[in-house]
């Protein structure tokens, strides 16, 4: 075969000897919580098959236990009997049919589980679990080697192509291995020899059990990112074993879970950590795969072509669009829904004890509808999916392999009319839930009509685009704008449309999704021209003084008090002595900013971090007494606080506003009066909907359908708002309109 003419290296095949891997894209392991079913794995096996036939080289379960002890939680995943093999089978055969490979992950969560049974190789507990870990006894450690070489058998047994030793983010392997956990003084424990002891004979009997043709992955954490992990020598050393153990391939593990760096967060520049695979390149014989914010095609291919890596790890990038590698080899890369790292409705969700969704597709994970398509099967096919290109869910559903005994994430997909198309529909707003619902419908067949006021599409995310470290967020205003395109939308920007034009225009069926106006704060003073809201800031770019507080701590007051002490990218570079002139500056910049050491002289990869001065002194505002930004997402929110402590941004509770003039604005701070002596007041307290054409049109006989904000601003936010754009297109599917 010819090479791929836009990424000839992402689409050479990985020969491994006794099997070839077609392309080099790994869906990295990730928990969705499809693993816990109690049923059946149907599910999971709809959810890899989808992934499998968009194109990925090879796939890697989420987290399965060796035993109880390595459950991550309460009756977590685990595959240690016959019967639970069984349950297997589906995942591997539809993976198989679809012409993919797939490795089950085997993650002993050691005291990073929440349940009373963890153990760890010393009682060492970790700030995520309550429970301090058991201390395992040396016959407790030879069962557990062999607990482990019974899943990869029994992962054989059900039809996988192999399995992946999870040795990194600080679970158990990773525990034995790092000085911080490890306190042992047997064989088990001390130097660094006994300390590998563990991971390696894990290797040995796995291999051993499931012989010379089955893949072994060894995660391997390159980068421990906390205090006493493991020294670069140690890693070397270690991936040195790990081949002569018996691993066919390398992943890289960058951070444990209690780090408190972010390494995965839309925040971490792209490929932020393909230097630390690149380092270990030439001292081991056996491919390597390069993690971390690789989210598209060309970035993958990129650390490919520098020779960072033999493969590239996506796994949330493959959550977001099943078919990422097929597009981009048919040379659709513009077409694809990419991952944004927000972590919003994936991680965030499995720390909420919820199954994973995405938030720029929310039928990630959605189990398919339950009652078979009426009308004309050709037109099922066609329409039934949703967005052309990103149809993988209803394609699954057509082969029948979906559990309709379960309660639908979305609505089911709804019958059509019997005939091409449903009808004229007028989306008033094209704001993520408008782009949804248009796009979504236009699939379906109707003849959508998109109204939007202003010269661009996107509503709040032309604002979010503009924060640092939120970038990518433009990546998901390009994919609708595609769709707008492949769906044949009619887009009408510079429109504010009216009652009296869609009436005119004949529409019986309308969707406004009109978005919110900032909600203004009844406190004297709130005309007074020191006063902005967010959208001065960040739509009309007002200029803004040197002391600003921020009114109201939520996800915009955050992102404003972010973007307003954004050091200027020239005090960064110049703060510091930055290792690593051979990085992007972006790249060089973040590592600098969080105090990862480029050069790895200390223990886990760690020095002290370089915090370029704000720009301005800023104070970030709360009525309420609780922390402030409590309510931010809980895999992100903690950064996004303690970067705004580094920029000095005083954080404060329990006030109570009382007016601005000239002086500043005059307030109480836990019973104590106060002046914040500032240039500016921002104001991000939230908003309130804009439904201006609601009465009018509902006067008029026409059917109105109000999504996103303009239904309900508190909490908005972009995933409630594509979710919900999607559901009132289905929803509008089922119902015939109202005959003109
Ligand atoms: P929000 O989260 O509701 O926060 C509004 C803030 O204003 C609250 O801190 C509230 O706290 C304060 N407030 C409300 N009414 C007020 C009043 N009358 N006077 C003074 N203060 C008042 O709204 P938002 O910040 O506009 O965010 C909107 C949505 O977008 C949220 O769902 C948010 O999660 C989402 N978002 C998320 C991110 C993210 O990074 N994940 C970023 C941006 C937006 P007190 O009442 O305690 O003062
Ligand atoms: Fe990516 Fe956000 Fe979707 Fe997670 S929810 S897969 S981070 S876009």
């Amino acid at each position: 075969m010819p090479p791929h003419p836009q990424y000839p290296r992402l689409f050479t095949p990985l020969d491994l000897g006794f099997t070839t891997l077609a392309n080099r894209i790994l869906m990295g392991s990730m928990h969705t919580g499809l693993e816990e079913d109690k049923g059946s794995l149907q599910r999971l096996a709809t959810y890899f098959a989808a992934r499998a036939r968009g194109g990925a080289g090879l796939l890697v379960t989420g987290g399965i236990a060796p035993n109880r002890q390595g459950w991550l939680a309460p009756f977590g995943a685990k595959l240690t009997t016959a019967a639970e093999m069984r349950k297997h089978r589906v995942v591997a055969s539809a993976v198989r049919d679809e012409g993919g490979k797939i490795c089950l992950q085997i993650l002993h969560a050691g005291r990073y589980g929440v349940h009373p049974l963890i153990v760890a190789p010393s009682p060492v507990r970790a700030h995520m679990s309550p429970f301090r870990p058991w201390e395992m006894k040396p016959r407790l450690i030879r069962a557990t080697i062999y607990d482990f070489a019974r899943t990869a058998a029994l992962a054989r047994e059900a039809g996988y192509d192999g399995v992946e030793i999870m040795g990194s983010e600080g679970y158990l392997i990773n525990e034995f291995i790092a000085p911080r956990t490890n306190k042992r003084t047997d064989e088990w424990g001390g130097a660094f020899d006994n300390r590998i002891r563990f991971p390696l004979e894990v290797l040995r009997a796995v291999r051993e059990k499931t012989g010379p043709d089955f893949i072994v992955i060894f995660r391997l954490s390159m980068l421990d990112l906390v205090e006493d992990g493991s020294t670069w020598e140690e890693v070397v050393a270690l991936a040195k074993a790990v081949e002569l153990a018996g691993a066919t391939i390398i992943n890289t593990g960058v951070g444990w879970h209690e780090a408190r760096i972010p390494t995965i967060a839309t925040m971490v520049p792209r490929g932020a950590y393909s230097w630390i695979t690149e380092r270990l390149k030439g001292t081991v014989r056996i491919p390597l795969i390069a993690t971390n914010r690789i989210n598209t095609p060309e970035k993958a291919e990129e650390i490919l072509a520098e020779g960072h890596a033999d493969m590239v790890s996506m796994a949330r990038p493959l959550l977001a669009d099943p078919d990422f590698a097929r597009k981009a080899m048919e040379g659709r890369a513009d077409e694809i829904n990419t991952c944004i790292a927000c972590n919003q409705a994936c991680l965030d969700h499995i720390f909420e004890h919820k199954e994973a969704s995405c938030l720029v597709n929310p039928r990630a994970t959605a189990p398919p509808s339950a009652p078979p398509m009426r009308g004309e099967e050709g037109e099922a096919t066609r329409f039934r999916g949703g967005l052309p290109g990103n149809n993988a869910w209803s394609e699954a559903e057509e082969k029948g392999m979906g559990n309709p005994s379960r309660k639908s994430a979305l609505p089911p997909f709804s019958p059509l009319l019997g005939r091409p198309g449903g009808g004229s529909v007028a989306v008033v707003g094209a704001g993520l839930a408008g782009l949804s619902c248009a796009t979504e419908l236009a699939a379906l067949g109707y003849d959508v009509h998109l109204f939007e006021a202003a010269g661009a599409i996107g509503g709040q995310f032309n604002m979010a685009k503009r924060i640092p470290g939120k970038g990518e967020f433009s990546e998901t205003l390009r994919y609708f704008g595609k769709m707008i395109e492949k769906t044949g939308v009619q887009l009408q920007l510079n429109t504010r449309a009216d009652a009296k034009l869609l009436l005119e225009k004949g529409f019986r069926e309308v969707v406004l999704a009109t978005g919110v106006l900032p909600r203004m704060p009844d406190i004297d003073g709130i005309e007074h021209p020191s006063v902005l809201s967010y959208l001065d800031l960040l739509l009309h770019n007002k200029p803004v003084g040197k002391r600003v507080a921020i009114i109201g701590a939520g996800g915009v007051g955050f992102d404003v008090a972010l973007y307003l002490t954004e050091p200027d990218a020239r005090a960064q570079a110049t703060t510091g002595a930055a290792a690593g002139p051979e990085l992007p500056e972006t790249v060089r910049l973040y590592l600098q900013e969080w105090g990862i050491d480029y050069t790895y002289s200390h223990r886990g990869g760690l020095t002290n971090p370089i915090h370029a001065p704000a720009p301005r002194q800023v104070w970030l505002l709360q009525r309420s007494k609780g922390k402030v930004g409590e309510r931010l997402g809980k895999t992100t929110g903690w950064a996004h606080r303690l970067t705004l402590k580094n920029r000095g941004v005083h954080l404060w509770n329990a006030v109570e506003y009382h007016c601005v003039d000239d002086a500043g604005l005059h307030l109480t701070v836990k019973g104590q009066p106060q002046l914040l002596e500032v240039d500016n007041v921002v104001i991000c307290a939230g908003q309130e909907p804009y439904r201006p054409l609601l009465a009018p049109l509902e006067q008029a006989g026409v059917r109105v359908n109000i999504i996103g904000g303009a239904k309900l601003a508190a909490e908005l936010d972009a995933k409630r708002a594509i979710e919900e754009g999607m559901r009132v297109a289905l929803a509008i599917a089922g119902t015939p309109p109202t005959a003109a």
